[in-house]
């Protein structure tokens, strides 16, 4: 996102645009699934008076109004990432933690269908989906240690 996308993004949430949310929309544009510590030291570098509280108003703010997409893996600390709206899914390597996007087969909420939550009465309006498994640099460190 250019700075003006960013405007224009926040803009359209009915946010005010400052400084701090414009520079958490540029870390996490850069870095996809970074994690709250990389956003905060990434926003820091851009604006070095802004207090950690600040940075979390605006992840959550910025979360709430749809702008970005919060997902937490067990285990895992809070990631943020810019790609909304698309109802894709993670695969995390159990080894490092890397994130990588994957593709929802069926491209909206909740993808994965379920007669049973509909026979009890229960609206489901997202299924999580998270790939464990290992990344291929941590399954070939694995191969030729062995
Ligand atoms: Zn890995
Ligand atoms: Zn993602």
């Amino acid at each position: 996102m250019t700075p003006t996308d960013s405007e224009h993004a926040l803009r359209g949430a009915g946010l005010r645009v400052t400084r701090p949310r414009l520079a958490v929309l540029d870390v996490v544009a850069e870095r996809p699934h970074a994690d709250t510590g990389t956003v905060l030291d990434g926003v820091r570098a851009l604006l070095p008076a802004v207090s950690h509280q600040a940075v979390y108003d605006c992840l959550g703010a910025l979360t709430d109004a749809g702008l970005l997409r919060r997902i937490q893996p067990a285990g895992s600390a809070a990631r943020y990432e810019l790609r909304v709206g698309d109802n894709h899914h993670h695969l995390v390597c159990r080894s490092c933690g890397a994130v990588t996007d994957v593709d929802c087969a069926v491209g909206h909420a909740p993808c994965l269908a379920t007669d049973d939550a509909e026979a009890r009465g229960f609206e489901v309006d997202e299924a999580e989906v998270i790939y464990w498994g290992r990344c291929p640099a941590c399954s070939t460190t694995l191969r030729s240690r062995s």
